[in-house]
């Protein structure tokens, strides 16, 4: 399936689909949304985090439920606050042009508060197991008539101790509702839970097809723009039997990496459209024979490119989108070997990793550059023991001994091999006894995605650079805003990113927030056609000094003329 309109969701949901921005279903969407939409069967539907499973049940769930009528008709539980209201979110912009209320029920919030709404009626309730059976016992909320059922992220649920609380929600829930079940893993447990409570269930896994080979270890490290190249060189000279393919993003980059690395006396060669097909199939054949150690390439020159016991698959820079990211390491790790993906990446670039961690299903090692010192010593010793192997081929040295031992004369031992060592090494040692450090300080370790995500609450942060940047939003308390949905608004304008979001303050018709000044482009770009409720957004740096914005008006008004 190439687009959400082949789906059969209703028009008000395409509409708001494109207004997000999504361009086309996820793996695991092909296969949800329409068995959703057509199925009065129950679901168990398998995708790592990241998949887009909140759209993978909310879409079709919400196509499927009666915008009229005030019944609670859904029920989606979730393992902790933070997603419950991060679900809230995704089903309020996926449902922005249909009259349909969603309310969020979990605790560590006025309970009074999430009673009145209830109260006020709604479709969808999303919870946490706790708030909602405690709700239940209060006689605030009744499912004895809920159409669906959602267990998102069950494993977790269990995991988180839940498993009480779910068997007594779903204890109130109808026999004739239809049940889906969310998780990225299967333990014995969600399969036990699945058995009692889910009558024929539809399995549906998406995996290994698109996540990364398991035995692929994926690395990066950090360097300034212009030390690419040499930190690619470092990364070929600590691996002397490298076989690799280095992924470009353009002919002419590739070219010219690889015109650097003929020139510098590598076994190299380039792969891009500009060759012809005889030229094409000469590079590869010679790849293919190893007469090539590295082959530089562009992604669409290397598609379908079938080499075995590739050893390392470098990003000369990451990809523009993640699967040509999984397409390119796959490449390595083939038939049960293992392999390495490492990723030149430029401090500007790191904001894209998580990005890229998440779609290949494992955390990215950082790996320094190696140091000049590294590459000497790893080639010294490599040349040692490549000596101990070596044997004449095809000729008799024994005939020259007696002369060469002559000629030797007096040496001992050590001061023969120190003569050896120097005249293989003294070129090496000139290149580099100087060489500087091409690594860039990272700010420590990154966190992974799932702490990232409870770390955005509403606490404000000093992270990053520092430095924070106010913004005024042109939204507030009138639109129902609260720090949480400020919050979510911020984060899926900048997916990619990790924003720390400091002080927010919220007004009746605009509010403030802060974040971290390192990101202020993005942010603005981000920002740029966003909209809430079908209301446009705008955020714009909030100036403490009125001088200052007197003073850009009048440049503004000069530039007009
Ligand atoms: P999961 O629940 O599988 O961890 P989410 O539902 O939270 O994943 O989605 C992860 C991210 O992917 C979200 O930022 C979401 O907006 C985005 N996303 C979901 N579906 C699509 C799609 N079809 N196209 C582009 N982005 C998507
Ligand atoms: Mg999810």
């Amino acid at each position: 399936m190439q687009t959400f309109y082949e789906t059969g969701l209703k028009p008000e949901i395409l509409e708001s689909i494109a207004q997000i921005g999504f361009v086309k279903p996820t793996p695991i969407q092909t296969q949800t949304i329409p068995f959703i939409l057509n199925s009065d069967k129950d679901l168990i539907a398998m995708a790592q985090t990241g998949t887009g499973k909140t759209a993978a049940f909310g879409l079709p769930v919400l196509s499927r439920i009666d915008p009229y009528s005030d019944n609670v008709q859904t029920i989606v539980l979730s393992p902790t606050r933070e997603l419950c209201l991060q679900i809230t979110d995704d089903l309020k912009a996926f449902a922005a042009n249909l009259p349909v209320k969603i309310v969020a029920v979990y605790g560590g919030a006025s309970i009074v508060q999430q009673m009145k709404e209830l109260k006020r009626g709604c479709q969808i309730v999303v919870g946490t197991p706790g708030r909602v059976h405690d709700m239940i016992n209060r006689n605030k909320l009744d499912l004895s008539s809920i159409s669906f059922l959602v267990l998102d992220e069950a494993d977790e649920m269990l995991k988180m101790g839940f498993k009480d609380e779910m068997d007594a929600i779903l204890d109130q829930t109808p026999e004739s509702k239809q049940t889906f079940l969310f998780s990225a893993t299967m333990p014995t447990d969600i399969a036990r839970m699945a058995g009692k409570y889910m009558k024929k269930a539809e399995k549906i896994t998406v995996g290994p097809e698109n996540t990364a080979h398991k035995n692929i270890s994926h690395e990066y490290c950090v360097t300034a723009p212009p030390n690419c190249y040499q930190a690619l060189r470092r990364i070929a000279d600590i691996n002397p039997d490298i076989y690799s393919i280095v992924f470009c993003r353009t002919r002419i980059e590739t070219k010219e990496i690889a015109d650097r690395l003929i020139s510098d006396g590598y076994n190299a060669d380039s792969l891009h459209g500009d060759l012809s097909q005889a030229q094409r199939d000469l590079v590869m054949n010679r790849f293919r024979n190893r007469s090539l150690q590295i082959l530089v390439a562009t992604d669409v020159a290397a598609r379908g490119l079938d080499v075995d016991d590739l050893t390392h698959i470098i990003h000369y820079h990451l990809p523009d989108d993640q699967e040509s990211y999984i397409h390119r390491s796959g490449r390595t790790a083939r038939a049960g070997k293992s392999g390495i993906s490492i990723a030149i990446i430029t401090p500007g670039e790191m904001r894209r990793l998580p990005f890229f961690e998440r779609q290949a299903g494992a955390k990215f090692i950082h790996r320094p550059v190696p140091s000049g010192k590294e590459v000497f010593e790893k080639r010294l010793f490599n040349f040692v023991d490549s000596i101990s192997d070596a044997q004449p081929k095809g000729y008799d040295l024994d005939i020259y001994m007696t002369e060469m031992m002559n000629r030797f004369g007096s040496l001992s031992k050590e001061e023969i091999i120190k003569k050896f060592m120097s005249l293989e090494f003294n070129r090496y040692h000139a290149d580099y006894q100087k060489a500087p450090d091409l690594n860039v300080a990272t700010g420590g370790e990154r966190k992974q995605r799932k702490d990232r995500e409870r770390d955005r609450d509403s606490s404000p942060r000093r992270a990053g650079s520092g430095q924070f940047t106010r913004y005024t939003i042109n939204l507030g308390s009138k639109n129902k805003l609260k720090p949480d949905t400020l919050i979510s608004i911020i984060n899926r304008q900048t997916p990619d990113i990790k924003i720390a979001i400091g002080k927010i303050d919220i007004q009746p018709k605009f509010s403030y927030f802060e974040t971290d000044s390192q990101h202020d482009k993005h942010l603005q770009q981000a920002f740029n056609k966003a909209k809430y409720k079908g209301q446009p957004l705008m955020i714009q740096p909030f100036m403490k000094d009125a001088n200052k914005r007197k003073k850009k008006r009048e440049q503004a008004g000069k530039n007009k003329k």
